[in-house]
Protein backbone atom coordinates (compact mmCIF):
# COMPACT_ATOMS: atom_id res chain seq x y z
CA UNK A 1 0.00 0.00 0.00
CA UNK A 2 1.21 3.58 -0.99
CA UNK A 3 0.69 6.26 1.44
CA UNK A 4 0.17 10.16 1.02
CA UNK A 5 2.43 10.53 3.30
CA UNK A 6 5.30 8.67 1.22
CA UNK A 7 4.42 10.45 -1.93
CA UNK A 8 4.33 13.53 -0.22
CA UNK A 9 7.96 12.66 1.49
CA UNK A 10 9.20 11.81 -2.13
CA UNK A 11 7.93 15.51 -3.46
CA UNK A 12 9.70 17.07 -0.46
CA UNK A 13 13.00 15.80 -2.34
CA UNK A 14 11.79 17.42 -5.46
CA UNK A 15 13.80 21.15 -5.92
CA UNK A 16 12.71 23.99 -7.98
CA UNK A 17 15.32 24.54 -9.40
CA UNK A 18 15.45 28.33 -9.62
CA UNK A 19 13.84 28.50 -6.16
CA UNK A 20 16.56 25.72 -4.24
CA UNK A 21 12.99 24.93 -2.68
CA UNK A 22 10.65 21.87 -2.47
CA UNK A 23 7.46 21.47 -4.38
CA UNK A 24 6.20 21.17 -0.44
CA UNK A 25 7.58 23.74 0.97
CA UNK A 26 6.75 26.40 -1.86
CA UNK A 27 3.23 25.06 -1.64
CA UNK A 28 3.38 23.70 -4.99
CA UNK A 29 1.91 20.69 -4.74
CA UNK A 30 -2.44 20.51 -5.93
CA UNK A 31 -3.49 17.12 -4.06
CA UNK A 32 -2.34 13.72 -4.80
CA UNK A 33 -4.36 10.59 -6.08
CA UNK A 34 -3.39 6.98 -5.16
CA UNK A 35 -5.04 3.94 -6.72
CA UNK A 36 -3.03 0.68 -5.74
CA UNK A 37 0.33 1.47 -7.98
CA UNK A 38 -1.00 4.48 -9.67
CA UNK A 39 -0.05 7.76 -8.08
CA UNK A 40 -1.47 11.19 -9.85
CA UNK A 41 0.08 14.05 -8.59
CA UNK A 42 -1.10 18.17 -9.09
CA UNK A 43 1.55 20.60 -9.21
CA UNK A 44 1.29 24.29 -9.63
CA UNK A 45 3.95 25.83 -11.29
CA UNK A 46 5.08 29.42 -10.62
CA UNK A 47 4.35 30.79 -13.96
CA UNK A 48 2.55 29.08 -16.58
CA UNK A 49 5.24 28.64 -19.45
CA UNK A 50 7.64 27.96 -17.12
CA UNK A 51 10.83 27.04 -19.24
CA UNK A 52 11.64 24.16 -16.24
CA UNK A 53 8.21 22.37 -16.08
CA UNK A 54 9.83 19.21 -18.08
CA UNK A 55 12.31 19.37 -15.45
CA UNK A 56 9.91 19.27 -12.67
CA UNK A 57 7.92 17.14 -14.29
CA UNK A 58 10.97 14.24 -14.50
CA UNK A 59 11.79 15.03 -11.25
CA UNK A 60 8.49 14.36 -9.43
CA UNK A 61 8.15 10.91 -11.51
CA UNK A 62 12.02 9.95 -10.33
CA UNK A 63 10.99 10.79 -7.23
CA UNK A 64 7.54 9.65 -6.31
CA UNK A 65 8.48 6.74 -8.62
CA UNK A 66 11.27 5.49 -6.06
CA UNK A 67 8.51 4.78 -3.33
CA UNK A 68 7.61 1.34 -2.96
CA UNK A 69 4.66 0.26 -4.59
CA UNK A 70 4.59 2.80 -7.25
CA UNK A 71 4.26 1.25 -10.59
CA UNK A 72 2.63 4.70 -11.97
CA UNK A 73 3.33 8.06 -11.94
CA UNK A 74 0.98 11.30 -13.45
CA UNK A 75 1.40 14.59 -13.14
CA UNK A 76 -0.93 17.17 -13.68
CA UNK A 77 1.00 20.25 -14.19
CA UNK A 78 -1.07 24.13 -14.06
CA UNK A 79 0.23 27.03 -12.73
CA UNK A 80 -0.52 29.54 -9.36
CA UNK A 81 -3.12 32.02 -9.74
CA UNK A 82 -1.60 35.56 -9.87
CA UNK A 83 -2.75 35.82 -5.97
CA UNK A 84 -1.24 32.57 -5.31
CA UNK A 85 2.05 33.68 -6.56
CA UNK A 86 1.83 36.93 -5.11
CA UNK A 87 1.53 35.88 -2.05
CA UNK A 88 4.71 33.26 -2.27
CA UNK A 89 6.69 36.06 -3.75
CA UNK A 90 5.79 38.19 -0.53
CA UNK A 91 6.45 34.99 1.91
CA UNK A 92 10.23 34.25 0.16
CA UNK A 93 10.73 38.22 0.10
CA UNK A 94 9.77 37.77 4.01
CA UNK A 95 12.08 35.19 5.24
CA UNK A 96 15.16 36.23 3.00
CA UNK A 97 14.95 39.79 4.66
CA UNK A 98 14.48 38.03 8.42
CA UNK A 99 16.24 35.50 9.26
CA UNK A 100 14.48 32.79 11.25
CA UNK A 101 15.77 30.99 14.34
CA UNK A 102 19.05 31.83 16.08
CA UNK A 103 19.88 33.97 13.58
CA UNK A 104 16.94 36.28 13.99
CA UNK A 105 17.63 39.76 15.74
CA UNK A 106 14.28 38.60 17.81
CA UNK A 107 16.01 35.72 19.09
CA UNK A 108 16.94 35.79 22.91
CA UNK A 109 19.84 33.73 22.91
CA UNK A 110 23.05 34.69 23.67
CA UNK A 111 25.99 33.47 21.48
CA UNK A 112 29.51 33.23 22.51
CA UNK A 113 31.77 32.13 20.12
CA UNK A 114 35.44 31.13 21.38
CA UNK A 115 38.52 31.60 19.23
CA UNK A 116 42.54 32.15 19.61
CA UNK A 117 44.89 33.11 17.00
CA UNK A 118 46.48 29.94 16.77
CA UNK A 119 45.41 26.05 17.39
CA UNK A 120 46.66 23.61 19.51
CA UNK A 121 45.77 26.02 22.53
CA UNK A 122 42.94 24.39 23.90
CA UNK A 123 40.00 26.43 22.34
CA UNK A 124 38.05 23.48 21.98
CA UNK A 125 38.60 22.30 25.28
CA UNK A 126 37.80 25.26 26.83
CA UNK A 127 34.53 25.68 24.78
CA UNK A 128 33.36 22.50 25.73
CA UNK A 129 34.08 22.87 29.10
CA UNK A 130 32.59 26.23 29.63
CA UNK A 131 29.46 24.90 27.25
CA UNK A 132 29.32 21.75 29.80
CA UNK A 133 29.48 23.70 33.32
CA UNK A 134 26.77 26.18 31.66
CA UNK A 135 24.24 23.18 30.94
CA UNK A 136 24.87 21.56 34.46
CA UNK A 137 24.64 24.87 35.93
CA UNK A 138 20.76 24.25 34.78
CA UNK A 139 20.75 26.79 31.91
CA UNK A 140 20.00 25.82 28.71
CA UNK A 141 22.73 25.31 26.29
CA UNK A 142 23.33 24.54 22.28
CA UNK A 143 27.10 23.84 21.05
CA UNK A 144 27.94 24.53 17.89
CA UNK A 145 31.27 23.22 16.20
CA UNK A 146 32.30 25.83 13.75
CA UNK A 147 35.89 24.81 13.26
CA UNK A 148 34.74 22.91 9.96
CA UNK A 149 38.33 21.81 8.88
CA UNK A 150 39.27 20.79 12.58
CA UNK A 151 36.35 19.40 13.92
CA UNK A 152 36.60 17.93 17.57
CA UNK A 153 33.71 18.56 19.37
CA UNK A 154 32.39 15.33 18.46
CA UNK A 155 35.34 14.03 20.13
CA UNK A 156 35.52 16.01 22.50
CA UNK A 157 31.77 15.04 23.89
CA UNK A 158 32.46 11.14 22.42
CA UNK A 159 29.39 11.15 19.96
CA UNK A 160 28.57 9.91 17.40
CA UNK A 161 25.95 9.45 14.82
CA UNK A 162 23.93 11.28 12.17
CA UNK A 163 21.30 13.63 12.86
CA UNK A 164 17.78 13.32 11.55
CA UNK A 165 15.61 15.48 9.73
CA UNK A 166 12.37 16.90 11.31
CA UNK A 167 9.51 18.98 9.00
CA UNK A 168 12.83 19.86 6.85
CA UNK A 169 15.48 20.78 9.85
CA UNK A 170 18.13 18.54 10.99
CA UNK A 171 17.61 18.00 14.41
CA UNK A 172 20.67 18.56 16.81
CA UNK A 173 22.36 15.55 18.72
CA UNK A 174 22.18 15.71 22.58
CA UNK A 175 24.98 15.25 24.80
CA UNK A 176 25.64 15.79 28.64
CA UNK A 177 22.51 18.29 28.47
CA UNK A 178 23.33 20.10 25.56
CA UNK A 179 22.20 20.45 21.87
CA UNK A 180 25.39 19.85 19.80
CA UNK A 181 25.77 20.29 16.21
CA UNK A 182 29.14 19.58 14.14
CA UNK A 183 29.96 19.03 10.47
CA UNK A 184 31.33 15.90 11.95
CA UNK A 185 28.61 14.13 12.13
CA UNK A 186 27.73 14.43 8.64
CA UNK A 187 31.54 13.43 7.69
CA UNK A 188 33.67 9.74 7.68
CA UNK A 189 36.29 10.08 10.01
CA UNK A 190 38.84 10.23 7.49
CA UNK A 191 37.54 12.34 5.03
CA UNK A 192 39.36 15.28 4.46
CA UNK A 193 37.31 18.32 3.93
CA UNK A 194 38.37 20.76 1.36
CA UNK A 195 35.69 23.30 0.88
CA UNK A 196 37.17 27.14 -0.30
CA UNK A 197 35.40 30.26 1.14
CA UNK A 198 31.69 30.66 -0.05
CA UNK A 199 31.07 26.50 0.57
CA UNK A 200 32.42 26.89 4.26
CA UNK A 201 30.25 30.17 4.49
CA UNK A 202 27.31 28.18 3.46
CA UNK A 203 28.32 25.58 5.46
CA UNK A 204 28.13 27.70 8.92
CA UNK A 205 24.60 29.43 7.48
CA UNK A 206 23.52 25.80 6.95
CA UNK A 207 24.14 24.93 10.20
CA UNK A 208 22.93 28.10 12.39
CA UNK A 209 19.48 28.74 10.09
CA UNK A 210 19.14 24.83 8.93
CA UNK A 211 19.16 23.37 12.29
CA UNK A 212 16.23 22.98 14.77
CA UNK A 213 18.16 25.04 17.87
CA UNK A 214 14.74 26.13 19.68
CA UNK A 215 15.77 29.06 21.48
CA UNK A 216 18.78 27.68 23.74
CA UNK A 217 19.49 30.32 26.41
CA UNK A 218 23.59 30.14 25.33
CA UNK A 219 24.99 29.13 21.90
CA UNK A 220 28.75 28.19 22.32
CA UNK A 221 30.50 28.66 18.87
CA UNK A 222 33.49 26.80 18.65
CA UNK A 223 35.50 28.89 15.98
CA UNK A 224 38.55 27.71 14.23
CA UNK A 225 41.74 29.07 14.72
CA UNK A 226 43.26 31.87 13.63
CA UNK A 227 41.00 34.90 11.18
CA UNK A 228 39.82 33.20 8.06
CA UNK A 229 36.19 33.24 6.30
CA UNK A 230 34.54 31.74 9.28
CA UNK A 231 35.01 33.83 12.36
CA UNK A 232 34.24 36.61 9.66
CA UNK A 233 31.05 35.01 8.99
CA UNK A 234 30.07 34.57 12.51
CA UNK A 235 30.40 38.36 12.77
CA UNK A 236 28.19 38.83 10.22
CA UNK A 237 25.15 36.37 10.26
CA UNK A 238 25.36 36.60 14.31
CA UNK A 239 26.16 40.62 14.56
CA UNK A 240 25.32 40.70 18.72
CA UNK A 241 27.32 37.50 19.22
CA UNK A 242 30.30 38.00 21.60
CA UNK A 243 33.33 36.57 21.74
CA UNK A 244 35.86 34.70 24.28
CA UNK A 245 39.44 34.62 23.10
CA UNK A 246 41.93 31.51 24.30
CA UNK A 247 45.42 31.73 24.91
CA UNK A 248 48.32 29.98 26.19
CA UNK A 249 50.66 32.26 28.75
CA UNK A 250 53.72 32.35 26.03
CA UNK A 251 54.40 35.20 24.14
CA UNK A 252 54.50 33.93 20.74
CA UNK A 253 50.84 32.65 21.39
CA UNK A 254 49.12 35.71 23.17
CA UNK A 255 51.15 37.60 19.69
CA UNK A 256 48.92 35.25 17.31
CA UNK A 257 45.66 35.95 19.61
CA UNK A 258 46.06 39.80 19.77
CA UNK A 259 45.17 39.82 15.71
CA UNK A 260 42.56 37.90 16.46
CA UNK A 261 41.40 40.31 18.91
CA UNK A 262 42.29 42.71 16.40
CA UNK A 263 40.10 41.40 14.25
CA UNK A 264 36.84 41.31 16.20
CA UNK A 265 37.22 44.77 17.17
CA UNK A 266 37.58 45.81 13.29
CA UNK A 267 34.27 43.34 12.60
CA UNK A 268 32.32 45.52 15.53
CA UNK A 269 32.37 41.94 17.81
CA UNK A 270 32.27 42.46 21.72
CA UNK A 271 34.95 41.12 23.18
CA UNK A 272 34.31 39.48 26.93
CA UNK A 273 37.58 38.66 27.44
CA UNK A 274 40.25 36.06 27.85
CA UNK A 275 40.76 32.94 29.31
CA UNK A 276 44.36 31.61 29.80
CA UNK A 277 44.42 28.10 29.05
CA UNK A 278 47.37 25.43 30.58
CA UNK A 279 48.66 28.41 32.89
CA UNK A 280 50.35 25.86 35.48
CA UNK A 281 50.97 22.45 36.46
CA UNK A 282 50.37 21.29 40.14
CA UNK A 283 52.18 18.45 41.52
CA UNK A 284 49.65 15.70 41.93
CA UNK A 285 52.50 14.14 44.54
CA UNK A 286 53.76 17.73 46.33
CA UNK A 287 50.84 20.05 45.15
CA UNK A 288 53.60 22.40 43.61
CA UNK A 289 52.80 24.63 40.88
CA UNK A 290 54.91 25.10 37.84
CA UNK A 291 54.48 27.57 35.49
CA UNK A 292 54.95 25.24 32.26
CA UNK A 293 54.83 27.51 29.74
CA UNK A 294 56.01 31.23 31.58
CA UNK A 295 53.09 33.59 33.39
CA UNK A 296 51.26 36.18 32.55
CA UNK A 297 50.22 35.86 28.65
CA UNK A 298 46.69 35.74 29.38
CA UNK A 299 46.26 39.02 31.47
CA UNK A 300 48.94 40.64 29.37
CA UNK A 301 46.37 40.21 26.43
CA UNK A 302 43.08 41.59 28.27
CA UNK A 303 45.61 44.40 29.24
CA UNK A 304 46.30 44.97 25.40
CA UNK A 305 42.62 44.74 24.12
CA UNK A 306 41.05 46.51 27.15
CA UNK A 307 38.86 43.59 27.96
CA UNK A 308 38.75 41.21 30.98
CA UNK A 309 40.69 38.49 32.24
CA UNK A 310 38.44 35.78 32.93
CA UNK A 311 40.39 33.23 34.19
CA UNK A 312 43.25 30.62 34.63
CA UNK A 313 42.75 26.94 33.33
CA UNK A 314 45.51 24.58 34.85
CA UNK A 315 47.42 22.23 32.84
CA UNK A 316 45.88 18.96 33.82
CA UNK A 317 46.58 15.14 33.26
CA UNK A 318 42.58 14.94 33.52
CA UNK A 319 41.62 17.64 31.14
CA UNK A 320 43.54 15.73 28.62
CA UNK A 321 41.89 12.41 29.13
CA UNK A 322 38.54 13.65 29.99
CA UNK A 323 38.83 14.92 26.02
CA UNK A 324 40.01 11.66 24.93
CA UNK A 325 37.31 9.82 26.71
CA UNK A 326 34.84 12.07 25.70
CA UNK A 327 34.06 13.31 29.27
CA UNK A 328 34.95 16.63 29.75
CA UNK A 329 36.11 17.46 33.58
CA UNK A 330 33.53 20.13 33.69
CA UNK A 331 30.52 17.74 34.29
CA UNK A 332 32.69 14.33 35.10
CA UNK A 333 34.96 16.28 38.02
CA UNK A 334 33.32 19.89 38.69
CA UNK A 335 34.74 19.76 42.14
CA UNK A 336 38.82 19.04 40.39
CA UNK A 337 40.47 22.67 40.39
CA UNK A 338 40.09 22.60 36.50
CA UNK A 339 36.35 21.42 37.01
CA UNK A 340 35.85 24.74 39.77
CA UNK A 341 37.71 27.41 37.20
CA UNK A 342 35.59 25.95 34.33
CA UNK A 343 32.41 26.79 36.37
CA UNK A 344 33.90 30.25 37.68
CA UNK A 345 34.40 31.46 34.65
CA UNK A 346 31.40 29.81 32.70
CA UNK A 347 29.56 32.00 35.74
CA UNK A 348 31.13 34.98 34.83
CA UNK A 349 30.43 34.73 30.91
CA UNK A 350 26.63 33.70 31.76
CA UNK A 351 25.17 35.79 34.78
P1 LIG B 1 42.54 23.72 19.94
O1 LIG B 1 41.06 23.66 19.83
O2 LIG B 1 43.05 25.05 20.41
O3 LIG B 1 43.28 23.25 18.71
P2 LIG B 1 42.27 21.44 21.73
O4 LIG B 1 41.19 21.87 22.63
O5 LIG B 1 41.95 20.47 20.66
O6 LIG B 1 43.01 22.70 21.10
O7 LIG B 1 43.43 20.90 22.66
C1 LIG B 1 44.65 20.38 22.15
C2 LIG B 1 45.12 19.25 23.06
O8 LIG B 1 45.51 19.75 24.33
C3 LIG B 1 44.07 18.20 23.33
O9 LIG B 1 44.69 16.95 23.34
C4 LIG B 1 43.56 18.53 24.72
O10 LIG B 1 43.11 17.39 25.40
C5 LIG B 1 44.78 19.11 25.37
N1 LIG B 1 44.45 20.14 26.37
C6 LIG B 1 43.81 21.30 26.17
N2 LIG B 1 43.75 22.01 27.32
C7 LIG B 1 44.36 21.27 28.27
C8 LIG B 1 44.63 21.45 29.67
N3 LIG B 1 44.27 22.56 30.31
N4 LIG B 1 45.28 20.45 30.33
C9 LIG B 1 45.67 19.33 29.68
N5 LIG B 1 45.46 19.11 28.38
C10 LIG B 1 44.82 20.07 27.67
Amino acid sequence: MVSREQVLEALGRVMDPELGRSLTELGMVRGTQIEGGKVRVGVALTVPGCPLRNKIRDDVVAEVGRVPGVEEVEVDLSAMTDAEREALGERLRREMARPTGIMSPASRTRVIAVGSGKGGVGKSTVTVNLAAATAAAGREVGLLDADIYGFSIPHLLGIDGTPRAKDGKIVPLESHGMEVMSIGFFLPEDQPVIWRGPLLIRALQQMLQDVEWGDPEFLFIDLPPGTGDIPLSVTQMLPRSALVLVTTPQPASVQVASRAGAFARRANQEILGVVENMSYFVCPGCGRRTHVFGRGGGEELARHLGVPFLGEIPLTEEIRSGSDLGRPVAIYDPESEAGRAFAAIARRLTG
